[in-house]
């Protein structure tokens, strides 16, 4: 599903990404772990072509995220095909980024109306369901300042499975929150991870989440991969040094 093949990425000197290669499967949940700075939210950004390569490649089901064919040639990818392919990806971000002046309803009807063209009856028939998946049927016309950061990031959750995305992007989702909050979050993703077989990619400091509903944690350090595992073995039997001084840090 997902699938970056020697993938670089540069700020400036600043070597992020060293000619990275992994894979996620369809329907696997799979958690970044790594100290900061190790290159985990980059990776996000990426798929999100919020950032661009510098080098090799990054496929998101068939279609390839970087690069298009002209011709003979593979080229870098132009905005046309970007935005086709950022439609089948969803992302909730550690600020909740709802659009404040619009009610929870409309927050999650809007992308499927104005960009997947979807009558207005059927974007709010699946908003309705999808906002009752979260546990807020009862907030339908409350304003994002209304609510609790918890409310306002279970929002963000529903609008971006409004999409109907391929895959959910996860970065750092429960970090703005107060523990009790974060809890209420992570049980409409664990829900999620048991009833659907959407495919996930996290970054969490959540370890308990972690171990809960990933498949894979795969550990970062300056942006290679130094473990990847099923998340038991690694919480238990971590192989490097550097893996168990994270933990440490976390646990
Ligand atoms: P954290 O857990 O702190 O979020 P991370 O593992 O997600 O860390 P990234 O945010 O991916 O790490 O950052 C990796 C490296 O890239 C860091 O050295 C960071 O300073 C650098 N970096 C990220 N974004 C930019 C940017 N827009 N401009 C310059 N440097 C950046």
């Amino acid at each position: 599903m997902i699938r970056f093949d020697r993938v670089v990425k540069r700020f400036g000197d600043n070597v992020v990404l060293d000619e990275l290669d992994f894979a996620v499967r369809p329907g696997e949940r799979v958690t970044l772990i790594g100290p900061s700075g190790s290159g985990k939210t980059t990776i996000l950004r990426l798929l999100m072509t919020l950032e661009r390569v510098d080098g090799g490649t990054i496929h998101v089901g068939d279609e390839c995220l970087t690069h298009v064919r002209r011709g003979e040639r593979l080229v870098p990818a132009d905005e046309k095909h970007l935005r086709k392919v950022r439609k089948r990806i969803g992302m909730v971000f550690q600020q909740f980024n709802l659009f404040p002046n619009m009610r929870v309803l409309r927050n999650v009807t809007e992308a499927p109306v104005r960009v997947l063209g979807l009558p207005v009856a059927e974007a709010q028939q699946r908003a309705r369901e999808l906002l009752e998946v979260v546990g807020l049927a009862d907030k339908l016309d409350a304003y994002p300042t209304q609510l609790s950061g918890g409310q306002q990031q279970r929002v963000a959750i529903a609008r971006a499975l409004a999409m109907h995305p391929d895959v959910l992007l996860l970065d750092e989702i429960t970090s703005a929150l107060d523990p009790e909050l974060a809890a209420e979050v992570l049980d409409v993703l664990r829900d999620l991870a048991r009833t659907s077989d959407i495919t996930m990619l996290c970054v969490t400091h959540a370890m308990k989440f972690a171990r809960d509903v990933s498949h894979r944690v795969l550990m970062f350090d300056q942006g290679r991969i130094l473990e990847d595992k099923p998340p038991q073995e690694l919480f238990e039997r971590p192989e490097h040094e550097r893996t168990r001084r994270f933990l440490r840090s976390v646990l």
